[in-house]
């Protein structure tokens, strides 16, 4: 798909951010080609738009950018998943491991209810924690996941296998 290359060749690899030894995937340039942004959002709504998904879940904050476009296209409602103590009503959160320590993401009670079909969505998969953790928060309040969707996947870091069954879509692969 010639699409993919193009998206691939808009999204801008940073050295050394945040911290020294890191190569940065830096998405904010696909946003300002406007065919390879369309693409994107196109080649999700392509695979999804039949899957009677009723929810597309975000993934703080990239997530919010391609979540959703998605959404509206395909006729389902947008969920964020955010950093801890940003949501101000009752929340329900999940926690996963970091090299150094726990983080959390956390979903308003009430957003989704048991039986509904969701994707989750963010920029990038590096170790697959915030996905998993992602997938879980879902799960616990009896929805089903249906798939998870990235951009970009770092390979490497085999993120895929922290999702256990889970299905990965993504569209390009980070070095
Ligand atoms: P993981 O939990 O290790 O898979 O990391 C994925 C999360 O970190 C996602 O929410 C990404 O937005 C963010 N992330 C990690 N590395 C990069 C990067 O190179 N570019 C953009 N986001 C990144």
């Amino acid at each position: 798909d010639l699409r993919l290359a193009r998206i691939s060749s808009a999204i801008r690899v940073i050295r050394d951010f945040p911290k020294p030894g890191i190569l940065f995937q830096d998405i904010t340039t696909l946003l300002l080609d406007t065919k390879a942004f369309k693409d994107t959002i196109d080649l999700f709504v392509e695979r999804y738009k039949d899957k009677e998904i009723s929810v597309v879940a975000g993934v703080e904050a990239r997530g919010f950018i391609f979540g959703p476009p998605i959404a509206l296209a395909i006729g389902a409602k947008f969920v964020p998943l955010r950093k801890p103590k940003k949501l101000p009503g009752k929340v329900i959160s999940e926690e996963y491991s970091l090299e150094y320590g726990t983080d959390k993401i956390e979903m308003h009670v009430g957003a989704v209810e048991a039986g509904e079909r969701a994707l989750i969505i963010d920029d990038l998969i590096a170790t697959g924690g915030t996905l998993g953790a992602a997938i879980r928060l879902l799960e616990r309040v009896g929805v089903h996941v249906v798939e998870c969707a990235c951009v970009i996947e770092l390979p490497e870091l085999k993120g895929r296998e922290r999702l256990g069954e889970k299905p990965l879509f993504v569209l390009v692969s980070g070095e």
